[in-house]
């Protein structure tokens, strides 16, 4: 079938990355073995725990994803155990506050392998066999009902790379901020198309707000509007367990590799959520990122209890770096204050202090 077009919008998402690991591209969900990016992969996962209630699985990756689906799966009663390649789990993190989330997922009875590659998948009557490398070159076998590889996406650009796009950051449909595509008349946008970040220019954050926001871009300037998109911070929050964690911006290893001219610097500082005084307090980690010279936010990154309002605090940050503040503007923010739910400095304003006395003021 063919269909003629005056204004064309790809929007063909993103597909799952399939590691090489030995024996995955011939076992799938009738043998126990699944991947997770579609409605139709998720349908498979779910109608194969209810018919088979399997009691153990391995996680391959330890991203945002796979640490939902640790915490999903513990929940109905399946014993994970979690395989991430890097150092530590959720490496969108620094890895001080990746171990919190570690110790999270330990503390509900995860078992956590980080620095450990999978090699193989086999599988024969008494189920599926994982073996993997650990991280002093050791053999790690697990055998487990059901494998779910988690190991993150790569733009879907078949179709647009056949019309002769061009592509640019990480393999994705180039695009400018008005979305349109080297070709006249197609534009992309979601997850197959790049993305303009407000702080290092372009790059590929395949994320649910960016997509909104790009295709109803895409959308008005495919009727003859003249938008452009005002750039992503990558800011995102995922729980695990009793906690939260967010980021927002870059962290330090990130600014210092930008490029950009800044001295980036960090600190670090625990927060209570709440008035100590008013029951029910709670630690609240803060990493903030800064520029020494200029005093600019670059970037935040924050974890506590599922209570303490992580996600307007990240949103907070990410609404400073958004209009450029420097971190010392934080404190002159009217945040809002009850005792059960903050304090007059809120914690978002007493870790810019911190970064400020550490950074700035002592300099
Ligand atoms: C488990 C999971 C959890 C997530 N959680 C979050 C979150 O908490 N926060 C967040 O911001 N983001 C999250 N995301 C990411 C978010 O879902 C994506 O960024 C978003 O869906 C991208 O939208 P999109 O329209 O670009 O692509 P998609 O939603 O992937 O849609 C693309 C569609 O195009 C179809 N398609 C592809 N090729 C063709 C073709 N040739 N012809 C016709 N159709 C085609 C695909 O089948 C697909 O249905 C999550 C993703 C997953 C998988």
């Amino acid at each position: 079938m063919s269909v003629s077009y005056a204004e064309l919008i790809v929007a063909t998402g993103a597909d799952s990355v399939r590691p090489p690991i030995a024996g995955l591209r011939e076992l799938g969900p009738d043998r126990g073995v699944f991947l997770l990016r579609s409605i139709g992969d998720a349908r498979a996962l779910m109608d194969d725990l209810s018919a088979r209630q399997p009691g153990s699985a391995v996680i391959v990756g330890g991203g945002y994803t796979g640490l939902e689906m640790a915490e999903a799966l513990m929940t109905r009663g399946v014993q994970v155990t979690q395989i991430e390649a890097l150092p530590q789990v959720l490496p969108t993190l620094d890895a001080d506050l990746g171990a919190l989330i570690r110790a999270e997922l330990a503390l509900h009875g995860v078992e956590v392998l980080t620095g450990t590659t999978v090699a193989e998948v086999t599988t024969d009557a008494a189920g599926l066999t994982v073996r993997a490398k650990g991280p002093d070159g050791q053999t790690l076998v697990r055998t487990a009902d059901v494998v779910l590889v988690v190991a993150g996406v790569r733009p879907n650009t078949a179709l647009a790379e056949g019309a002769g796009v061009r592509l640019g950051a990480r393999g994705a449909i180039a695009v400018d901020r008005r979305m349109r595509t080297s070709i006249p008349h197609v534009f992309a946008a979601g997850d197959c198309a790049t993305t303009h970040h407000r702080l290092l220019g372009e790059t590929w954050l395949p994320l649910g707000t960016t997509a909104h926001k790009q295709g109803r871009i895409a959308g008005e300037n495919a009727l003859g509007g003249s938008r452009e998109f005002a750039g992503s911070l990558g800011t995102q929050v995922v729980k695990v367990f009793d906690l939260v964690a967010a980021r927002t911006g870059l962290h330090t290893a990130g600014a210092a590799a930008a490029g950009r001219g800044w001295s980036p610097v960090d600190s670090l500082s625990v927060q209570d959520d709440h008035k100590r005084y008013y029951p029910g307090v709670s630690p609240l980690t803060i990493k903030l990122t800064g520029d020494r010279d200029s005093g600019l936010l670059l970037g935040a990154q924050l974890i506590g209890h599922v209570g303490a309002e992580i996600a307007k605090r990240v949103d907070i940050y990410a609404t400073a770096l958004f209009h450029g503040m420097r971190i010392e503007e934080i404190s002159d923010l009217d945040l809002s204050y009850t005792p059960p739910l903050a304090s007059t400095w809120d914690a978002v304003q007493a870790a810019a202090q911190v970064w400020d006395r550490e950074h700035q003021r002592l300099a």
